[in-house]
C-alpha cells in the first residue's frame, strides 16, 4: 500500500488541490482528497497530454464518470441535450398531471 502523496498520481492530485482546493471543476462542489479523481479535459485518447497539468482538473466521481472519454466541448453538448430532454420529460409530466386532474373534474 502506498502512503498519500506517495505515487505519482497523488503528487499530482496534491498540486491540482493547491491550484484549485477541493472542489469538483464541472460541478463545483466541495470534496474529499479521496472523493476526487484526476480528470483530463482533453482525453489522453483524443490526443490530450497525460502529463501537463493544464490539461488536468479534479472532478468528482460522478462528474467524472458522466464526462467519460468525451472532451470538454463534447461533454457541454452532451449535457445540454441531457437537459433539455429532462426539461422535455417534466413538461410532458406537468401536462399528464393537469389532463389527469381536468378528467377527474370533468366526470
Ligand atoms: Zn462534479
Amino acid at each position: 500500500m502506498s502512503k498519500l502523496g506517495g505515487t505519482k498520481n497523488e503528487k499530482k492530485k496534491i498540486r491540482l488541490i493547491e491550484r484549485d482546493g477541493l472542489k469538483c471543476a464541472y460541478c463545483g462542489r466541495r470534496m474529499d482528497y479521496m472523493d476526487l479523481t484526476i480528470d483530463h479535459k482533453k482525453p489522453v485518447g483524443s490526443g490530450g497530454s497525460l502529463t501537463d497539468l493544464s490539461n488536468m482538473v479534479l472532478a468528482c466521481h460522478q462528474c467524472n464518470c458522466r464526462k467519460g472519454v468525451l472532451g470538454l466541448n463534447g461533454w457541454l453538448e452532451y449535457e445540454k441535450a441531457r437537459l433539455l430532454i429532462e426539461k422535455r420529460k417534466v413538461r410532458f409530466t406537468r401536462n399528464l398531471v393537469k389532463n389527469l386532474e381536468k378528467g377527474e373534474n370533468d366526470s
